[in-house]
């Protein structure tokens, strides 16, 4: 049965493992994946908790159909309180440790407590043991996957461990599994790295037995057939993410230098084109036709001969307009380095951006920059500076504390020029010309955020009444200029992504690039036939509002006010310099932007402050919780 996966406590102070059956109330209200996450970590870690210490809970959740037949049923949500921004920690990723982790018989580990030495679990056909890992200290994110693999005599065992940006507790070091997928945001590698667990081995036999087989499989042909035939799926399938590059910056929407403009001339070898010289193919996640990522092997320069997979769009921007230079080796390099290290490539970007920009700008202290050349473009600084950050060295030591922090260190005069909210690091998007993006990016639950609300299809200028049938509201408009009626806009995706998440689906075979892709009708059918759970569209959407509801509140009891839905004051104050006529001279108008917050919350049944009413609570069954059922 797809529900009968069991939840493993891991007690690493006491070197203790209890597990649990998960009741079939909380799969009916929150699923799985990042709805179950939210759930056990409101229950199970205290308001104040020190996001580096014993008593932060680390959770690894599948998605409730992660390791079925459901398109790209490859995701496992990792969360924990944050330490970079000491609020909701949540990330995701693909690859197969999700689906793995279920044929193990479980959905769900909490960790909590703190090793006395270094360990790793291995969790195997329904047990889960604490082993010694002193041996796989200090080794890199790949290397420690395939020892792990060689000790326990199984090539099929899968991995998500932190390299030594984990271990050196960096706030923004991610959790890695394979080559490139990555739990990269919020700094789940550090909170790992500070239990003094270096990884989790799984490997499973157990089958998921499909609700109804027959059924499953023949509507899931069909809708892989409509995946399939959507032109965004070749696009996906040839370029991966790389294409998003060659819009956004002919457009005029990406941040270049920091965040000094929002285009990037003589950049065609960052564009995706760029990436035929090295790519050898297309791989893809567990049960995905879609195959995003490319592979590869680097021809020549640092990590010459060396395997590769990916890079992202994220690495386009990071290693290639955040700090002005034009190269897709480069951008292959510091992918490469950042993923050996577990570290976040979106914040590692975004901070070196920021760092150059001091720089520039006299606002470094020399005695911090030493012989580091920190000019735009140059790549050897990047690529140092990647090794100080993992390491925790000179400069590398103040940018691994992550926005916050290295304001802290740097000084008050420092805040203007970096570019966070909640304390993570924005995309190197530029949303000034687009208020649904930036209403995104200021009220997502985890900080500066694409993944968590964004309407990306509002830039597509699609008929008014094609958003319609897609938001199931009238009047929505084409302009992705406009400020009216993008709040609902930004709250309907926020819901549709809380859902996939919680099913351990791709967001990619969402509406997210692509109208064309599945919603909650398709996943309400797909749901019955794998696990036998009825539900509407509506019931589905209403999970995905409960959960992101219940990530607020987490955020609300750490002590998060409206003043952090807000965007970095260079949003509202220096127009866009670059781009097409329509995105050209804009910059985001405060009074509006407030009044599409204040929309925002009354779309969520939220007072002004943004807190979730009583009546809000009520109707999504919140009102009880912290309830402590598993
Ligand atoms: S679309 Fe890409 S990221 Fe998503 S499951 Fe497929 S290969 Fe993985």
């Amino acid at each position: 049965m797809a529900l009968n996966r069991r939840i493993a406590y891991v007690d690493l102070s006491a070197g203790s493992v209890e597990v649990r059956d998960v009741p079939l109330e909380l799969r009916r209200k929150y699923l799985g994946g990042r709805g179950m996450d939210a759930y056990l970590l409101y229950n199970h870690v205290e308001p104040g908790t020190d996001p580096l210490g014993p008593d932060n809970a680390l959770v690894l959740s599948a998605g409730l159909l992660s390791g079925t037949p459901a398109p790209a049923g490859a995701r496992c949500q990792i969360s924990a309180k944050s330490p970079l921004t000491g609020l909701l920690g949540s990330a995701n990723m693909g690859g197969f440790f999700g689906p793995e982790l279920r044929y193990a018989g479980f959905d769900h580990i909490v960790i909590q407590g703190r090793a006395e030495k270094p360990v790793y679990l291995w969790v195997h056909n329904g047990s889960v043991e604490i082993r010694d890992a002193d041996h796989l200290w200090g080794g890199d994110a790949v290397q420690t996957q395939t020892r792990l693999r060689e000790e326990l005599g199984d090539p099929d065992v899968k991995v998500a461990c932190i390299g030594v940006a984990g271990e050196n507790q960096v706030r923004f070091a991610c959790v890695r599994t394979g080559i490139k997928n990555a739990a990269g945001r919020t700094g789940m590698g550090a909170v790992m790295g500070s239990k003094n667990l270096k990884a989790v081995a799984v490997r499973g036999t157990l089958p998921i037995r499909l609700a109804d087989p027959e059924g499953a499989l023949g509507y899931l042909e069909e809708l892989v057939d409509y995946i399939q035939s959507s032109k965004y799926a070749e696009i996906m399938g040839k370029w991966g993410t790389l294409f998003i590059f060659d819009v956004t910056n002919s457009t005029g929407l990406i941040r270049t230098r920091n965040f000094q403009s929002n285009q990037m001339p003589h950049s065609e070898d960052l564009e995706c084109e760029a990436m035929d010289r090295y790519t050898m193919g297309m791989a893809a996640c567990f049960g995905c036709t879609m195959h995003c990522r490319h592979k590869y092997v680097l021809p020549e320069g640092r990590f010459r001969g060396q395997y590769g997979e990916g890079p992202e769009y994220t690495s386009q921007g990071a290693f290639g307009t955040e700090v002005g230079a034009a190269s897709m080796l480069g951008v292959l390099e510091a992918n490469q380095l950042v993923n050996l290290h577990g570290l976040d490539t979106l914040e590692v970007g975004s901070m070196i951006g920021w760092a150059m920009e001091l720089h520039e700008k006299g606002l470094l202290p020399a005695e911090l920059v030493g012989d580091l050349d920190l000019r735009w473009g140059n790549l050897d600084a990047v690529i140092r500076l990647i090794d100080d950050i993992a390491h925790r060295r000179g400069l590398g030591d103040v940018l691994a504390e992550g926005p916050k922090g290295a304001i802290e260190r740097l000084g008050p005069e420092t805040a203007y020029y970096n570019i966070h909210v909640k304390g993570m690091s924005n995309l190197h998007s530029d949303e000034r010309p687009t208020p649904s993006l930036a209403l995104n990016i200021a009220t997502s639950t985890r900080g500066a955020d694409h993944l968590r609300s964004r309407p990306a299809i509002d830039l597509y200028h699609l008929p008014p009444k094609v958003l319609e049938r897609i938001y199931g509201k009238p009047g929505l408009s084409d302009d992705y200029r406009v400020y009216e009626g993008k709040p609902w806009m930004v709250v309907w995706q926020e819901r549709l992504y809380a859902l996939v998440d919680a099913l351990g689906v791709c967001k990619f075979q969402s509406v997210f690039l692509s109208p064309n892709m599945p919603k909650a009708e398709e996943y309400a059918r797909v749901l019955r036939l794998v696990t036998g759970l009825e539900f509407t569209p509506e019931e589905l959407m209403e999970i995905g509002e409960r959960v992101t509801t219940l990530e607020r509140l987490f955020n609300l009891r750490e002590g998060a006010t409206r003043a952090d839905d807000d965007l970095p004051e260079r949003y509202f104050t220096e127009p866009t310099p670059e781009g097409l006529p329509a995105v050209r001279g804009k910059c985001i108008d405060r009074d509006r932007f407030e009044a599409m917050l204040d929309e925002y919350y009354d779309l969520h049944g939220w007072d002004r402050e943004g807190r979730p009413t009583p009546e809000t609570l009520a109707r999504l069954g919140l009102d009880a919780e912290p309830t402590r059922l598993v």
